[in-house]
């Protein structure tokens, strides 16, 4: 768990300010999606708090320290995109498992938590499978516990279920859903441009324009009191 904090974060590549200037609180726990129209910087503000990029300036907080300096791997992180880019050549077992070689868990304890994550996500009878011989939707099911057995005290998920179809789109969603219950409250951030995955996924919605923070809040409170055109727009609400 933890809780993060932006303050006056901003972010440019090269001449182009495309995070401009936000300041946030994500609670430790809270599932927070993001949400806002394509090149608003979703995946930009996603990827400076994997530490994928740096900030330009400002500052960002875990649990009171101050990580701009911290490199990806030591912040706790575990981030799930829309491609799940699986080896396609190692079985859902060892792509599960790999990430955490690294880490430098032992056999015996890499095997548990795989295990546990495959039972989570319904994927034991697949451990033995290669990802081409799997759905799409059971392919980022193996992402996403690939996430999971590291044991992430964050989890970022950037539009991971925009590859599936309506169906599948629902049936993974209600799994993330569970899965941030049954991982005793992991801190969640979410991304998607989808309202519905938004209103049903979220603890608070942050709703982002053009690199800025343009409200904040619980999905009810964001559908009863947009604070703008441009919120209520997005929210689907009446104003
Ligand atoms: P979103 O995820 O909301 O669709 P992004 O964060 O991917 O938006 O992108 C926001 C803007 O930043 C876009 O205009 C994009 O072209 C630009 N951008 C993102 N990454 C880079 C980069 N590495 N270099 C230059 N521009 C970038
Ligand atoms: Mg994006």
């Amino acid at each position: 768990m933890a809780e993060i904090r932006l303050h006056q974060v901003r972010k440019s590549f090269g001449a182009l300010e495309i995070i401009k200037g936000v300041d946030m609180e994500i609670r430790s726990g809270e599932f927070m999606v993001f949400v806002g129209p394509s090149g608003c910087g979703k995946s930009t503000l996603l990827r400076l708090i994997a530490g994928l990029e740096d900030i330009t300036s400002g500052t960002l907080a875990f649990d009171g320290q101050t990580v701009n300096a911290l490199p990806p791997a030591k912040r706790g992180i575990a981030m799930v995109f829309q491609s799940y880019a699986l080896y396609p050549h190692m079985t859902v077992f060892d792509n599960m498992a790999f990430g955490m070689k690294l880490s430098g868990a032992d056999k015996a304890e890499r095997d548990r938590r795989v295990r546990q994550a495959a039972e989570m996500l319904q994927l034991t009878p697949y451990l033995e499978r290669l990802p081409r011989q799997l759905s799409g939707g059971q392919r980022q099911r193996v992402a996403i516990g690939r996430a999971i057995v590291r044991d992430p005290r964050v989890f970022l998920f950037d539009e991971p279920l925009s590859n599936l179809d309506a169906a599948l789109r629902v049936a993974t969603r209600l799994e993330i859903a569970k899965l941030h219950r049954s991982m005793h409250k992991t801190t969640m951030i979410y991304v998607t441009h989808d309202q519905v995955e938004a209103m049903t996924l979220a603890d608070r919605i942050c709703v982002l324009n053009a690199g800025r923070v343009e409200q904040v809040g619980t999905p009810l409170e964001l559908y009863e009191n947009p604070n703008s055109l441009f919120v209520a727009g997005f929210i689907g609400s009446p104003k």
